[in-house]
């Protein structure tokens, strides 16, 4: 009998997408962070400053400027979260308990993510 050793699958902590389907994988203590993921954080971090600023010091045209870099940001955390649920139906997870963890009901999952 061959006693065979299997390399850990290494996968980004954030989105739980595995080295194989991303680009590139930032290694830290403990944890993985994807190329893509990077971009979503670059991204809230742009957004970042202009939340800090307050909206009331803002100019119409600097809060209308902000509006698809608060979108984007969005759409791009929206992505990660639907991932990371397509990751968990693949395990066959019930929807009763992604539900559960989101604090919603098993309908309401289903609904915002199938
Ligand atoms: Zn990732």
């Amino acid at each position: 009998m061959i006693a065979m050793q299997r390399r850990r699958k290494l996968k980004c902590s954030f989105c739980g997408k595995s080295d194989k389907e991303v680009t590139r994988l930032i290694a830290g203590p403990g944890v993985h962070i994807c190329d893509a993921c990077v971009g979503i954080c670059n991204k809230v971090l742009e957004a970042a400053p202009v939340v800090r600023a307050g909206w009331p010091a803002m100019t119409n045209d600097q809060l209308l400027g902000a509006l698809k870099v608060a979108e984007a940001t969005v759409d791009a955390t929206r992505a990660v979260l639907q991932a990371q649920i397509e990751e968990l139906r693949r395990r066959e997870i019930s929807w009763e308990t992604i539900g559960q963890a989101l604090g919603i009901s098993r309908q309401a999952a289903w609904e915002r993510f199938s």
